[in-house]
């Protein structure tokens, strides 16, 4: 499936970009972030593309919706960091640049100053390879989502 051959997500999708998986099904992608606003940082978006939450249908929004508790949970089980946010941008203003739609999951600590329009900067692909890897261990556990997250 490669929906949008000038949209890098659905080229993601279709397998033709690389890109470090965490989970996949039939309607749902969520891999690395390359630019990690902060250690863990991640993506997961529908398969379908869609520009912008208003353009998404119900489905891919509900299944996306599911699959970020599934990572965000993961990645509380990997990092234990103190906090997560999940963010979701719609439009320039807003900070997106990517125009296929997807939820930001990211790990964060109360002075991590991050602001809502952050600057990109490349990560270490072998870091964030080897922390894809300790996020898949854990979604390959049974997810916990009932677990009250310890929040600082
Ligand atoms: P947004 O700015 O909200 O549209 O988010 C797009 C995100 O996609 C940014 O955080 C980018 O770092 C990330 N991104 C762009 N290209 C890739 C890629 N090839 N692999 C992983 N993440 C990417
Ligand atoms: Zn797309």
């Amino acid at each position: 499936m490669n929906e949008n051959p000038d949209c890098i997500f659905c080229r993601i999708v279709a397998g033709e970009i690389p890109s470090f998986k965490l989970l996949e099904d039939d309607r749902v992608l969520s891999f690395m972030d390359i630019n990690p606003a902060n250690e863990g940082h991640c993506l997961v978006i529908p398969k379908a593309h869609a520009p912008n939450l208003f353009e998404s249908d119900d489905g891919s929004l509900a299944a996306a919706a599911a699959a970020c508790r599934r990572v965000a949970d993961a990645v509380r089980r990997t990092l234990d960091p103190p906090g997560i946010s999940l963010m979701q941008a719609n439009g320039p203003a807003a900070g997106q640049s990517v125009f296929h739609f997807h939820f930001h999951v990211i790990p964060r600590r109360a002075d991590d100053d991050l602001l809502f329009n952050w600057e990109p900067r490349p990560g270490d692909l072998d870091a964030i390879g080897r922390l894809a890897e300790r996020i898949r261990a854990s979604l390959r556990q049974e997810p916990a989502p009932q677990k009250t997250m310890r929040l600082e």
